[in-house]
């Protein structure tokens, strides 16, 4: 039973939503009774307030967590696949109500959301189904009165911080492989997304995971809270998604306690299209790619690579598809391209078209923000829109000293450059110090492995442009991260193996 305290929040017109923190099994104002307001950023409507926890309340979760280790780690492993597959199925009764918030405090289209919420549902059963598969060995001795065996044990305490851009799925791919595992977690999520999470951890409580396993600390002071999770010895792991900067920094302050750590960081995604590609596919595929989420996905094309003797045939046809997209309010049925979640996701789109239009790029489909009846991003308009949108952009005559073309945008742009020859485009697709996906479409199989083999990218798409589930590895090379998410080898980062040599 949810028992999550919620009632009108003090000052506000109309009565919103105030949502607790979670610590050892109990929902609990912030010691200071501040709260925060959550919002809409398509329309700037307030849709709750959440406790702003710091790190006095980061304090006392990691203790519950710790406490709860004992019990957790020796609870047997079918008995926490279980409670796994109970979150799932809750979380697969509710699609719609989770999509909803989801887009509300996101602001992706729906179907996006249900897609996301359904993937999220999947991650708990994934790791649900691992938790059974948690296997040691038996190692050769090198004597023949010795016996050798390993066995994988948990972690301990993990701590996990998570961005905005997919605050549903990000909760079940962090809680899911540390639960499987045995570990006891801390859970943080992004300032502006906190409502997924509180509804996705009111399903654990339901599920009845035992106290202090699961803990949620909402907050607006990421750098106190993150430090605290970095820096407490009693916290053996710390898990993360989120940009390269804050990444680093992060790993940085692991380094004083040895702590594991795994990293999902930032991508600059080249899509390449060879001539002997389907164009209508790779066109569309590229389409799908750049523009789900608004651009906001770690994973998104970054930057389209043609082959000059295609390149002007598809750039035509994606710029004609992009152009179609229907921006506006995720909510609404037809809505394709939601808007940036705020002021500085927005200034940064339009700082790299205005830089690559004075660089040469032609703009091909959009190039200016999406205005709304009345003119004016970030103010109210007659259509409810009231948030940071931009019109979905092609950028054709794209060159490498473009911002666009080795930053991540995190947003709607794509530019397109030319390329000759396959090793060519091999050279500019690795010449970035991120490594976390990349694209190509061609139908040649021995170029398909050569180039797949080529690209230093932790995920790789050939001719598939969501190329991601819970069976599949993900996560990137080089400063795109360390460690992997997902597949068979998730849970791997949560355990320990411990070699056990015995005299016989
Ligand atoms: P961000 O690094 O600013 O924030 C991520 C999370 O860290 C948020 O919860 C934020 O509040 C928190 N945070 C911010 N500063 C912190 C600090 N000093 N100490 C501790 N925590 C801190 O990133 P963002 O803008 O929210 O998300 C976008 C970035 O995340 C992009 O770079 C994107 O590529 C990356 N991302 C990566 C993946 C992946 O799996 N590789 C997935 C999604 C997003």
């Amino acid at each position: 039973m949810a028992t999550t305290m919620e009632r009108p929040a003090a000052g506000q017109a109309g009565t919103v939503a105030e949502h607790h923190l979670f610590i050892d099994g109990a929902w609990r104002a912030a010691g200071s009774g501040k709260t925060f307001e959550v919002r809409n950023p398509a329309t700037g409507a307030v849709l709750a307030r959440c406790a702003d926890g710091g790190r006095d309340e980061v304090r006392q979760a990691i203790q519950a967590a710790d406490a709860a280790f004992a019990g957790w780690s020796k609870t047997p492993a079918l008995a926490r696949a279980q409670l796994l597959s109970k979150a799932a199925a809750l979380m697969n009764e509710r699609v719609d109500e989770l999509a909803r918030i989801l887009t509300q405090e996101n602001g992706k289209p729906l179907s996006e959301s249900v897609a996301e919420t359904q993937v999220a549902a999947a991650f708990l059963q994934w790791n649900a189904e691992e938790a059974r598969r948690i296997y040691g060995e038996v190692v050769p001795g090198a004597a023949a009165d010795r016996r050798v065996l390993t066995i994988k044990q948990p972690v301990g305490v993990v701590a996990a911080i998570t961005p905005w851009n997919f605050p549903t799925s990000m909760v079940t791919r962090k809680v899911g492989p540390a639960l499987a595992a045995g570990c006891t977690i801390v859970f943080r999520p992004a300032r502006a997304t906190p409502l997924v999470a509180v509804a996705i951890f009111k399903i654990f409580e339901e599920a009845g995971f035992p106290k202090g396993v699961v803990n949620l600390i909402t907050g607006t002071n990421s750098a106190e809270m993150g430090d605290e999770m970095a820096t407490n010895p009693l916290v053996r792991k710390l898990t993360f998604t989120g940009s390269t900067e804050v990444g680093k920094e992060l790993l940085a302050k692991c380094a004083g306690t040895v702590k594991r750590v795994s990293l999902e960081l930032g991508g600059h995604a080249p899509f390449i299209v060879f001539e002997d590609a389907d164009l209508e596919k790779a066109a569309q595929a590229v389409v799908t790619s750049r523009f789900r989420n608004a651009g906001q996905t770690c994973i998104c094309t970054n930057r389209l690579y043609a082959q000059r003797s295609i390149a002007q045939q598809l750039a035509h046809k994606v710029a004609e598809l992009t152009g179609k997209l229907k921006v506006g309010n995720g909510l609404e049925g037809d809505t394709q391209v939601g808007p940036l979640i705020d002021e500085r996701g927005f200034k940064k789109v339009e700082e790299h078209v205005k830089d690559a239009v004075a660089k040469g790029g032609t703009v091909l489909a959009g190039g200016q923000p999406f205005l709304t009846p009345e003119g004016q991003n970030g103010t109210s308009g007659q259509n409810g829109l009231n948030g940071w949108f931009y019109q979905p952009t092609v950028i054709g005559n794209a060159t490498p000293d473009m911002l666009v073309m080795h930053e991540e945008t995190f947003g709607p742009v794509l530019p397109i450059m030319e390329f000759e020859t396959e090793e060519e485009v091999i050279r500019m697709a690795n010449d970035t110090p991120f490594g976390l996906a990349a694209y190509f479409f061609s139908r040649d199989v021995g170029r398909v492995f050569r180039v797949a083999e080529g690209l230093e990218y932790g995920i790789v798409g050939a001719n598939d442009p969501l190329p991601t589930g819970p069976h599949i590895p993900f996560g990137g090379l080089k400063e795109s991260g360390l460690g992997r998410e997902n597949g068979s080898h998730g849970i791997d980062d949560f355990v320990e193996v411990k070699a056990i040599s015995i005299g016989i």
